[in-house]
């Protein structure tokens, strides 16, 4: 780029010229240039495209100020792309009533640069232990990822000078073609086919990538879960994802899905935990207090009240899980009382057990009392 003139000086303003200075700057002298008023005229064509890339330039906050900072030698080279600015059409009438400004503004944010800068997202599952649904979680993961080729800084050339502006697309990376339909004819755009719309041809590819500008690399990534977290969330790391090509844009995220392990009993309704308790026969009659170990570091202690029935809940508030993002508290912990019968029963009890019949087993002679008791309990809602 040398001699390239610096961009205050094609517009003739200050460095610190306003909007509305660089505006009328551009303005008169786009209008003095134009091509429609300088017909066949090389010297006015090159004047015109170097005014409107200054203008594009120092009518961006972001570009100005990374011109302000590095000038015309900017890392990552051209903001327009490795064949530099390309010229826009604008007719003398926008020159006199405006509406050129939003066509400027699009050269950085919209349109064919955007399509093509970001890199692509990546979407990876993971799977975290249970415990991290209480403590939160913390940990490495390696990816493979394409990221921008270290040798060649991601132009894919081995030599600065080996990439080259597309002849067949003039470095636009489309074609315009006119086709005829019947009376009508209509502008058709494709992707260039000589360059793969890239707008460029490296003649001189990189060893390391291959011309491709990008590389498969391992990468090791950071990532938190916060507690409370359930199966399906995800995590949106910024910058993570694949590098985009040529290295004119903005690297994709990555988003890693969160799968929840299964806990050895508990199953999770929101921040509830419910759990099934086998409890042996007498244990329900007699009542008792039994304690396991628990996800929050102290054992979880559930009393089983005296008379108790199989199919009984007992509900233990405070011992859930944390509600997640935002909720305070945690939910409780909801035991499904089951009973434990034994299979085989040894030939001494079954006498006691026969004895038990008689002073606390069901009144035969009632039982149809009984039944209608108990749909009658079933039924109610
Ligand atoms: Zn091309
Ligand atoms: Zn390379």
């Amino acid at each position: 780029m040398a001699g390239k003139r610096d961009y205050y000086e094609v517009l003739g303003v200050t460095r610190g010229a306003t909007g509305s200075e660089i505006k009328r700057a551009f303005r008169s002298l786009a209008r003095k240039h134009h091509p429609d008023k300088n017909p066949d005229d090389p010297e006015s064509e090159k004047r015109f495209k170097e005014v409107q890339e200054a203008y594009a330039v120092l009518t961006n906050p972001e570009e100005r100020r990374k011109y302000d900072t590095f000038g015309h030698e900017q890392p990552g080279g051209s903001p327009f792309g490795p064949s530099g600015f390309q010229g826009v059409n604008i007719s003398i009438d926008d020159l006199f009533g405006g509406g050129f400004e939003s066509i400027f503004s699009q050269i950085f944010s919209g349109g064919r640069s955007t399509r093509r800068s970001k890199g692509r997202d990546l979407l990876l599952n993971q799977e975290v232990p249970f415990q991290a649904v209480m403590d939160g979680y913390e940990d490495d993961i390696e990816i493979d990822v394409l990221k921008s080729c270290e040798k060649c800084y991601g132009s894919g050339s081995e030599s600065a000078d080996g990439v080259r502006e597309c002849p067949t697309c003039d470095g636009r990376g489309r074609i315009q073609r006119i086709e005829k339909a019947g009376f009508f004819t209509k502008q058709v755009v494709t992707d260039c086919s000589s360059c793969g719309g890239e707008g460029r041809i490296v003649s001189d590819p990189c060893s390391s990538c291959e011309g491709q500008g990008r590389a498969r690399q391992a990468k090791q990534v950071q990532f938190t879960v916060p507690p409370g977290v359930t199966t399906g969330t995800r995590l949106r790391m910024r910058g993570h994802g694949e590098a985009a090509r040529g290295n004119r844009g903005e690297s994709g995220d990555l988003y890693i899905q969160i799968e929840v392990e299964e806990h050895p009993w508990f199953e999770r309704d929101g921040p509830d935990l419910l759990m099934a308790l086998p409890v042996g026969f007498v244990d329900l009659v007699l009542g008792t207090q039994i304690e396991i170990p628990h996800i929050d570091g102290s054992d979880l202690s559930i009393k089983v009240p005296a008379g108790s029935n199989p199919g009984e809940t007992l509900n233990i508030p405070g011992r859930g899980l944390p509600g997640g993002r935002g909720r305070r508290g945690r939910g409780s912990v909801t035991v499904l009382l089951k009973l434990d019968m034994p299979r085989k029963v040894p030939r001494s009890l079954k006498k006691t057990l026969e004895g038990m019949r008689e002073e606390i087993g069901t009144d035969i002679d009632s039982i149809q009392d009984l039944i209608i008791s108990e749909a009658n309990n079933r039924r109610r809602p």
